[in-house]
């Protein structure tokens, strides 16, 4: 196999929203950039996820980028919340509208980064990838920036004898090109997570039978989804900036009213009115209603306690409303946001079923079999997520200093200092990464936030002529007022203190 070898100031793994973002940012200054992305084009969530019924649930004025005054106010989007193929458009316009393609390279997926500090000339990261075609390329850089995404390692939850299974498998994460037509179609769907409950009001148009297989039952919003009134972007375009400023101060980064006040400050039937107030409205800032949700358990449970009773009047089963009706914490997860999910429920060719207590026994020839019974299917989905925030990058093979392993340092979970470095492996910086607020939060913002602090570091670096910085192991532990101690003084080790 033909091997090359490039030497570069920084490599960027991924190019979603985060790793095309990165590499503007390293253009501007000035630096010897190359993104490396193992799909065949940009947007990755976007580019994977193309299961009917994907799109956003953070509404896309929000979710799109602010970096560019010009870009946020050329683009139109058609629907409050976007689908997955008018995101992914975006996507492409981003990378043509700031002549990104020029640095990428697709369908190459990285498999190893080793870090050298006796190289200092050659690069202190020797990054090794493989093509489609099989060949493989070193390349090296000083700055390695992983771009990887937290959603994205599908999880094929190994389900015994799905191998067996006579029809054609599909996992949400990892959709193929084409459309897949279920008219007609007896399909069961495993999992009930942010994917499934949109793939399943979507396939359920389309299906003669659905069967939902659901172990863990998820709090949803409704998202009052609908295509723009004449004018009404325009009028959000003209306020931008204060729409931008208010998302950055609420905690999951969604422009909202702040409340300050907490349930108990309200009588039942003013709680009432607020929660419908919120529900009407629609989307994730229905968890900002009051300040204590998350706080406190009886504030928590009057929360839970509305979603659950609209559950109740919405489903007409008794039974299913029952199954529906999530028994844990209210926003200890992120909260679904739907479009008629309750209401699918109330067709007749769809199905709940509770796999809880007795889960998939096995997946035979014929379907999934539950509790010794078949469920006779066509075609199966899995929408079964991903091995989330530490999948992608446990999947390659990261060694730091002195050899040391990445899986290794995070054999008892993931450490790192605010989710952008770890301790042990110098000039690498992870978007997003485990330890941030990632997908608690209103993730463009959050990748803006990361990208703009990894190249305000990168550029102070450069100035100083500084080649090395590395996260402390104690900046790892750090945590509530000590983290923005951290950004202040920016407790990092770099080559001057080395
Ligand atoms: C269906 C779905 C809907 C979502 N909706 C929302 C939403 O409404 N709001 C929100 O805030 N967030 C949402 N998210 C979270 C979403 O992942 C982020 O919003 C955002 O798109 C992440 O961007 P990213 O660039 O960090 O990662 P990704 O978009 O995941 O991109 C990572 C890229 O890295 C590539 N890559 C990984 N490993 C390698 C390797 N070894 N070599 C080469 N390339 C590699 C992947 O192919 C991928 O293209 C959603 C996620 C999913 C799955």
């Amino acid at each position: 196999m033909p091997r090359s070898h490039q030497q570069l100031d920084a490599l960027v793994v991924g190019a979603g929203f985060a790793g095309m973002y990165m590499l503007y940012r390293l253009n501007r200054l000035g630096l010897a950039t190359r993104v490396i992305e193992k799909a065949s084009g940009v947007g990755g969530t976007w580019f994977w996820n193309r299961y009917p019924g994907a799109r956003c649930d953070i509404e896309s004025m929000q979710y799109s980028y602010s970096f560019s005054h010009q870009l946020e106010q050329e683009w139109e989007w058609s629907e409050r919340y976007a689908s997955q193929k008018e995101i992914l458009e975006y996507a492409n316009h981003v990378a043509d509208r700031f002549d990104l393609r020029k640095d990428m390279q697709f369908d190459t997926e990285v498999t190893s980064a080793h870090y050298s500090h006796c190289d200092e000339d050659r690069g202190s990261w020797t990054v090794s990838m493989e093509n489609k075609q099989g060949c493989t390329s070193t390349i090296r850089a000083r700055f390695l920036v992983m771009a990887t995404g937290c959603l994205s390692a599908p999880n094929t939850a190994a389900f015994s004898g799905i191998e067996d299974f006579a029809g054609p498998c599909y996992h949400t994460g990892s959709w193929p090109h084409q459309e897949i037509d279920f008219t007609g179609k007896r399909v069961a769907i495993i999992g009930t997570g942010s994917s499934g409950i949109q793939a399943t009001t979507a396939i359920a148009r389309q299906a003669s039978q659905l069967f939902v297989f659901q172990r863990t039952a998820n709090y949803i919003v409704p998202a009052n989804n609908q295509p723009f009134r004449p004018g009404e972007q325009q009028q959000i375009k003209d306020a931008y900036g204060d729409l931008r400023s208010l998302a950055r101060k609420a905690r999951n980064g969604v422009a909202q009213e702040i409340v300050t006040d907490p349930a108990s400050a309200f009588t039942p039937s003013q709680r009432e009115q607020r929660y419908q107030q919120r529900w009407d409205d629609g989307g994730l800032t229905f968890i900002g209603v009051f300040s204590d949700l998350l706080l406190d358990a009886e504030s928590n449970q009057t929360a839970a306690d509305f979603i659950r009773e609209r559950i109740h009047e919405v489903v007409h089963d008794p039974e299913t409303a029952k199954m529906l009706c999530p028994d844990s914490t209210f926003g200890c997860k992120r909260l679904c946001v739907d479009s008629d999910y309750y209401d699918t429920f109330n067709r007749d060719s769809v199905t709940l079923v509770n796999i809880k207590e007795h889960g998939i026994e096995k997946i035979c020839s014929r379907g999934p079999v539950v509790n010794g019974k078949v469920y006779d299917v066509d075609a199966l989905v899995l929408a079964t997520g991903f091995d989330a925030m530490t999948g992608t990058l446990k999947q390659i093979d990261i060694r730091g200093r002195d050899g040391l392993k990445l899986v290794d340092k995070w054999i008892d979970g993931p450490t790192t200092c605010l989710g952008l470095m770890v301790a042990g492996f110098p000039n690498l910086f992870t978007i997003t990464g485990p330890g941030s607020p990632s997908v608690l939060s209103n993730m463009l913002g959050s990748i803006e936030f990361h990208v703009d602090w990894i190249s305000g570091c990168i550029e102070h670096l450069e100035k100083r002529e500084a080649n090395r910085i590395e996260a402390t192991e104690s900046a790892e532990s750090l945590w509530g007022k000590e983290v923005e101690r951290v950004v202040d003084q920016t407790v990092y080790r770099t080559c001057e203190s080395w």
